[in-house]
């Protein structure tokens, strides 16, 4: 993955940043989902430049359709015998790009109400001359509908399909919504196990041996896991390689702005010994003199801790992502719009007590009205909690709830 990435993917696009995870579909063959974010991919709200970009590279044309199956699976072809020709992309296209089949274990669902069967997939979709990205399609975003000259033929890029030689699926992204959708629906799903643990152990309880009870039970677990494909030779593989599940172009920071109390602590197993393992929070109240007018936000997004030096060292690389929990809701009439202020004043004002004492000016002072001021009197930078939401625009929508 990381050569096709380096040596394809970024040589075709201009590759901003990246974020893939594996999979093992059905916990069979590996699978990846991704995204990739392009420098300079049009916004689809210029529609003609959207469609110029990816009409040319994101096309379901198959230019040589008819042509009879290579006798020797087009993948496997050694390297000295490649051709790059078109008769070459069409052969690939034809063996692994197609949707020939819809059968009720894979891809036939029931149109609700009715005994009809429907491929989820949608195939066969409808021929166009040119690409489009109609609204229609899906209630919540538009979607880019490429070129189609084959029915069955799922869309594709020309460089990525000789590339990787497998089936692939590119969806040029049309806006934030639509991302927000591809996440939840592929990308934050975990595989179904295919039959409960106690189910597969009470069928190799049967059969166990007298002899070495545990291992032979240990042994036929093993086996009945493998040959029900939870897991695969493949995934097995891949752990044992110790390879990452994921991986992606940017490094994330997790940031708990919970009270100090109760935050989790990781504990630290080493040599035997374990040790509770300061938190983010802690190391930021303990950085040195030096860096007193550091806010807890720059400290999470553009320095690293170094446990070593006991400070934290700019990073060279771009920004950390930041990962901020909880999301306390900033409308406020919520219950939590307190808490909101407090992780507010946390992110943007230095403060060196972890009881964050020294956040509040005076006795008197709570959480919303310190907010109140700093709102007013300062323009601090964004953060991914976003902005106040206004009591009137919390009311109508209560009222429309
Ligand atoms: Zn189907
Ligand atoms: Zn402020």
């Amino acid at each position: 993955m990381k050569l096709f990435l380096k040596l394809v993917i970024k040589k075709k696009f201009k590759v901003q940043d990246i974020w893939y995870r594996f999979e093992w579909q059905s916990r069979g063959s590996d699978h990846i989902h991704g995204f990739l974010w392009i420098d300079d991919a049009p916004s689809v709200t210029d529609l003609d430049q959207y469609l110029s970009f990816w009409g040319v590279r994101v096309t379901a044309f198959n230019l040589a359709g008819e042509l009879p199956a290579a006798a020797v699976h087009p993948s496997s072809r050694p390297f000295s015998e490649r051709t790059n020709t078109l008769r070459e992309l069409t052969e690939l296209l034809n063996r692994f790009q197609r949707h020939t089949r819809c059968t009720p274990s894979y891809c036939q669902r029931k149109i609700r109400g009715t005994d009809e069967l429907t491929c989820r997939f949608h195939f066969p979709r409808s021929e166009r001359p040119l690409p489009e990205v109609p609204c229609e399609v899906n209630s919540n975003h538009r979607v880019y509908l490429p070129a189609r000259n084959d029915a069955l033929l799922n869309s594709y890029n020309a460089t990525v399909t000789m590339g990787w030689m497998a089936n692939t699926d590119l969806s040029p992204c049309t806006d934030q919504t639509a991302v927000v959708h591809y996440l939840a629906k592929y990308c934050s799903k975990a595989e179904k196990k295919s039959e409960p643990f106690k189910s597969l152990l009470q069928s190799v309880m049967l059969r166990v041996s007298d002899r070495a009870p545990l291992l032979s039970l240990a042994i036929k677990l093993m086996n009945k896991l493998i040959a029900e494909r939870d897991w695969s030779a493949q995934e097995v593989c891949h752990h044992l390689l110790q390879l990452d599940l994921r991986s992606s172009s940017r490094a994330v920071q997790d940031l708990d702005l919970r009270p100090i109390e109760n935050q989790r602590r990781a504990l630290d197993l080493q040599n035997g010994h374990a040790t509770v393992s300061k938190t983010f929070l802690e190391h930021y109240c303990e950085r040195p003199a030096h860096q007193e007018h550091l806010t807890l936000l720059a400290a999470a997004r553009e320095y690293t801790w170094i446990n070593k030096t006991q400070d934290f060292r700019p990073r060279r690389d771009r920004p950390k992502v930041i990962n901020l929990f909880p999301r306390y809701s900033g409308r406020s009439s919520h219950a939590d719009y307190p808490n909101f202020c407090r992780a507010k004043l946390m992110l943007h004002h230095c403060f060196r007590s972890v009881t964050l004492d020294d956040l509040l000016n005076d006795d008197d002072e709570d959480w919303v009205s310190a907010y109140a001021a700093c709102a007013a009197n300062h323009d601090h930078s964004r953060d991914p909690l976003g902005a106040v939401l206004e009591a009137v625009e919390a009311d109508s929508e209560t009222e429309s709830l």
